[in-house]
């Protein structure tokens, strides 16, 4: 069994649905994970947004615009009238439930509902599509077995039983479709793996069902050098070990979710990066195999603050540091990057949710000083940290203000912790800097 995930723009268009449903049906059983359609869940997230600023009129009339754009989509997709009919009459339920949802007090579960009507309608359309077209598919709804515990980690054991039991009680299919990003929480309430989460399902599946291979389906030749959106002539590496693309996909390669290489890392199994609107090339392989040295990649990270912690008394002695890591596990906030001195420690986090209560409570020990707006810069290959060109980096960066360096943390990864209003030329600069001796 394989695993492919379809991203957002891969079924954005009536075109796209086609050369999607041409890249399933190569005669093996598989699951297909998709997302909404692109630009829906941003839509949704605005619907949501306005119920709870109260703009109840702004919101209907956002809905009403959505509901349009699926019925077009449906009048142009599906023709088989009773297949036609079945489809319009869920179309309308979601667009009644989301209407419905105007008059309801907001809540983060009024929230989760509302972000999960774009994947129940693009699986649900293309399901239907599928079986107009005489194609054996069935649809697997992922909130029937995709759960997470309290700690928001998928509740692996719960997902095999249940998509295993799922699988024997319907109907043997060719292709099973399924949702991505959406799930239930550890109460059974629907909730969702965030923001670009339907890369993660597609691996938390894979993992479970034990595939062959797990493909992840987007509209980019595979995982770039280089940050597109700011860099020319970026190009896609071929091949990634499973910690270089963990730490880029953390460190703000917008191509996977950040979590999504670890359930295929602790399984084994090969994630593949492909390009619906260019199938035949050949992408990214995510192995467990390291290929070259020296730097493959960049990726930066927005929206860091870094804070200093410096102590009045010997900063070192042993002690401090359990201090301050407790204040940061007791508000449950993840530290990315750490640089020590004798007499100062400075962290960075990419939450700053409780950053006031975390203040707070650092100062009864130390004097606290914050840098918001930073961007981390993560530079990954394999041996980086030994390569022989490795010094050249600091000539490279000379004109730019690096706030911390983290070098030596483990051998694929050097951070840089720099102003967000210096990362577009430090990405540039950077990139001179890869491209003279990468191996890819
Ligand atoms: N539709 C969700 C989002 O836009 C999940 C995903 O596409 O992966 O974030
Ligand atoms: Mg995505």
């Amino acid at each position: 069994m394989k695993v492919l995930k379809f991203g957002g723009t891969s079924v954005g268009s009536i075109e796209n649905i086609k050369r999607v449903t041409e890249i399933v049906t190569d005669g093996t059983k598989k699951i297909v994970v998709l997302s909404a359609m692109s630009g829906t869940t941003n839509v949704l997230v605005e619907i949501a947004e306005l119920i709870k600023n109260k703009d109840i009129s702004k919101a209907l009339n956002t809905i009403e615009i959505l509901h349009k754009k699926y019925t077009l989509v449906l009048e142009e997709l599906i023709y088989k009238v009773s297949l036609k009919q079945e489809t319009l009459n869920y179309i309308d339920a979601v667009f009644d439930f989301l209407k419905t949802c105007t008059s309801k007090k907001y809540s983060e579960l009024v929230y989760n509902k509302i972000v999960s009507q774009g994947e129940l309608l693009s699986t649900y359309i293309f399901t239907n599509y599928l079986l107009q077209e005489g194609i054996n598919a069935r649809l697997l709804p992922a909130l029937d077995f995709m759960r997470i515990d309290k700690a928001n980690d998928p509740d692996n054991f719960y997902i095999q039983q249940n998509l295993q039991r799922i699988i024997n009680e319907t109907l043997p299919a060719d292709i099973y479709i399924t949702q991505g990003f959406i799930c239930l929480n550890a109460f059974g309430e629907i909730a969702n793996l965030q923001r670009g989460g339907s890369d993660y399902t597609a691996t938390i599946i894979g993992a479970v069902v034990k595939a062959e291979a797990i493909e992840i389906w987007t509209d980019i030749d595979g995982m770039h050098n280089n940050d597109p959106r700011f860099v020319e002539n970026t190009h896609a590496i071929s091949n990634l070990s499973f910690d270089e693309a963990a730490e880029l996909a953390y460190f703000g390669a917008k191509i996977l979710h950040p979590q999504t290489v670890m359930p295929a890392r602790e399984a084994n199994i090969p994630v593949r990066l492909k390009n619906t609107m260019n199938p035949a090339s050949y992408g990214t392989l995510i192995s467990s195999k390291y290929k070259g040295e020296g730097i493959k990649a960049i990726a930066a990270k927005d929206g860091i603050t870094a804070i200093k912690i410096k102590s009045a008394r010997m900063l070192l002695a042993h002690g401090f540091l359990k201090k301050v890591f407790e204040i940061f596990e007791k508000y449950e906030t993840a530290i990315d990057m750490i640089t020590t001195s004798e007499i100062a420690v400075s962290v960075t986090i990419d939450n700053d949710k409780n950053l006031i209560s975390i203040i707070e409570e650092l100062e009864k020990f130390s004097t606290v000083a914050i840098d918001s707006q930073q961007s981390i810069i993560c530079l990954v290959g394999h041996s980086v940290v030994k390569h022989h060109e490795t010094h050249r980096l600091f000539q490279v960066l000379q004109n730019i203000y690096v706030r911390m360096i983290s070098y030596g943390g483990s051998n694929n990864n050097i951070s840089l912790l720099v102003n967000t209003s210096d990362k577009i030329t430090a990405l540039k600069s950077l990139n001179s800097y890869i491209f003279d001796f990468e191996i890819v």
